[in-house]
């Protein structure tokens, strides 16, 4: 008999885990407490950027091949548009290991990236000014995906394919003879399942003190949406790529965003916060700095004023990496998340991955493990 999964959170990672766990023949219960992309999930907002560069890490390369490719197929499948190609502009004034080191790896896979030299980067880009940037690399199919819209695309997928939905706030029982027989439920209720998968974001450490607890800290992240000039074109997503600069923070942005304006983010760690009570304020200090990133690269938006602002936070591990592993003190409990400021894409590739662990199919990865943090 088909096993019954309970799948608790409807973000990136949960509602892809719970539509392959139903394509794999499961039944699947999938609950979030606000709904999917929601104001205080990490996958709230407009939009995310998708690309293959990734520090010379062999597997992050290929699940984001993977996701490019299930992205794809399943905007064909859901005739939604939720990708953008914009292609990718790296610059960086220093170190440029992170995207060298990836870019045998990418020619492997598949993933098509140049390096340009900055003054053709400029040629190329006149609204981006490169001053002080060594070296510059060009991701071709890189580009930004509609993030809330994504999560409740997935979420409408699921339902159409049979799936069961709930808006509910969910806690863990104890276990019992090695595993979790049931939820309890916020209207006073259970829920039992024969297998339980919780991908909570930045609420994990909270729901599992013991075992995960500050291992996925939530970290508050800052994001701009500035407004261009009247009529002025240069910084829609028609005609500016996606960017990241490494320079002595790593500052990056997306244009477009369904006319919210021109999107400034610092990839910063800001400090732990609580997801459920943050006040989701911006800080004058963050705005200043992004206005300071703004007049150096994109001197046309130095004045620009602030149209939108969004406070998120990151799920970070302690080394970046992605926590995808069974519970240590239960055989039918799995956790994943620990996104990191940037799992967004990859999960349509990691619900492929987990659901193959619930289901027995897949084996973990020591670089997902629990066990390898301290
Ligand atoms: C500002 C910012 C920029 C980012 N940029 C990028 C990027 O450019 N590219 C990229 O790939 N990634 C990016 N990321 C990271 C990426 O967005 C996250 O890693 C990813 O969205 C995390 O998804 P998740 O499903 O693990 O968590 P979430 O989206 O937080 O989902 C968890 C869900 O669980 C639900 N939940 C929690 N507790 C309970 C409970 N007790 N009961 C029921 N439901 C519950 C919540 O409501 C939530 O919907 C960024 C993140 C931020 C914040």
């Amino acid at each position: 008999m088909a096993p019954h999964v309970a799948v608790i959170g409807a973000g990136a990672f949960g509602g892809w885990t719970a539509l392959h766990l139903l394509r794999a023949g499961a039944r699947v219960t999938l609950l979030d407490a606000w709904g999917p992309g929601n104001a205080r999930a990490s996958s709230g907002g407009e939009t995310r950027v998708i690309r293959g560069i990734y520090g010379g890490n062999r597997r992050y390369v290929e699940l984001a091949a993977r996701s490019f490719a299930l992205w794809w197929e399943h905007e064909a499948r859901w005739q939604r548009r939720l990708y953008h190609r914009t292609g990718a502009l790296w610059m960086f004034s220093g170190d440029d290991g992170y995207a060298r080191s990836t870019l045998p790896l990418m020619r492997e896979i598949g993933l098509e990236v140049a390096e340009l030299a900055p003054s053709d980067a400029a040629k190329r880009f006149p609204q981006i000014d490169l001053a002080g940037v060594r070296s510059a690399f060009y991701e071709i199919e890189a580009g930004y995906l509609r993030a809330r819209q994504a999560c409740e695309t997935v979420v409408e997928g699921f339902v159409a394919e049979g799936g069961e939905y709930r808006v509910l706030s969910v806690r863990p029982t104890p276990m019992s003879g090695g595993g979790m027989r049931r939820l309890a439920l916020a209207d006073g209720t259970t829920l039992e399942a024969d297998r339980f998968v919780f991908a909570c974001g930045p609420w994990l450490g909270q729901l599992f003190p013991d075992v995960i607890g500050a291992r996925v800290t939530p970290t508050r992240q800052e994001v701009f949406f500035f407004g261009p000039p009247p009529g002025d074109t240069r910084f829609d997503d028609g005609h500016c790529p996606v960017w990241m600069d490494f320079g002595e923070r790593f500052v990056y942005g997306i244009p477009g965003n369904d006319r919210r304006g021109f999107k400034v983010a610092d990839d910063t760690r800001g400090p732990a916060i609580d997801p459920t009570t943050e006040e989701r304020l911006p800080t004058p200090a963050a705005i200043a700095r992004a206005r300071e990133l703004l007049a150096r690269r994109f001197p046309a938006l130095a004045g620009a004023p602030v149209l939108e602002t969004r406070v998120c936070q990151y799920e970070q591990t302690p080394d970046g990496h992605f926590i995808l592993d069974r519970h240590p003190a239960a055989d039918n409990v799995w956790l994943a998340g620990g996104g990191s400021g940037h799992g967004f894409k990859m999960g349509p590739a990691v619900g492929e991955l987990v659901a193959a662990l619930v289901l027995g199919t897949g084996e973990p990865e020591p670089q997902f493990a629990l066990n390898r943090l301290p």
